[in-house]
This record gives C-alpha cells, sequence and structure tokens, in this order.
C-alpha cells in the first residue's frame, strides 16, 4: 500500500471477478439459467424429464421452471423424489453404482 495510491474497491462499484460456475453442460450458473441437460436415464435405461425450479434455486442459480444445473444438492430425483445428491436417492435410481448417469440436452 503505497501512499496515496486508495483502495481500488470503491463502494458499490466493486466489479465481480469471480465468474460463476460452469456447469457440464457448458451453461454458467448465473441467476436465471438453467440446464440444457434436460432428461436423464434411469439405470433401466428410461428417460426422465429432471426437476425443475419452483424457486429461484439458492444453489445453482437456476430460474423458476428451469431445470437445475447438474449437481445441485436441490435436485429431486424424478424417479423416488428423493434428493439426487447425497439425499434419500444419492443417485440409486440412476447410476446403479456406475457412478455414471445418462444426460440428454434439449
Ligand atoms: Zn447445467
Ligand atoms: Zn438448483
Ligand atoms: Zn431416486
Amino acid at each position: 500500500m503505497k501512499p496515496g495510491s486508495g483502495c481500488r474497491y470503491v463502494e458499490g462499484k466493486e466489479k465481480r471477478t469471480v465468474p460463476y460456475a460452469k456447469c457440464g453442460c457448458g451453461e454458467e450458473m448465473k441467476p436465471g439459467s438453467g440446464c440444457r441437460y434436460v432428461e436423464m436415464q434411469d439405470k433401466h435405461g428410461k428417460w426422465h424429464k429432471r426437476d425443475t425450479a419452483h424457486e429461484p434455486c439458492h444453489d445453482c442459480n437456476a430460474g423458476v421452471g428451469k431445470v437445475h444445473h447438474w449437481g445441485c444438492d436441490s435436485e429431486d430425483c424424478p424417479v423416488c423424489g428423493g434428493q439426487i445428491m447425497g439425499g434419500d436417492c444419492d443417485g440409486e435410481c440412476f447410476n446403479n453404482g456406475t457412478g455414471k448417469i445418462g444426460l440428454k440436452m434439449r
């Protein structure tokens, strides 16, 4: 801090320097965005429409009615209704122990 240098962060003018995290679908997790992976395949090979946000998502920033970005804590499983990431479901309905989940873009 040199004398007279001043602070670069002027209140209210601070620029957002950290970019939004990018989802595997290629979209940035910006407020109001939605995931391009709209369907996911269960372990039996059947495709399901993915869960959408009922209110602006605090976790992945998906807008109302938009699909949660992949990896969001708030996404519910379309098969069992449990939380896909670490909840009741924990991917059980989908990856069949392989860790791989089929995702389809719009
Ligand atoms: Zn996404
Ligand atoms: Zn979300
Ligand atoms: Zn499930």
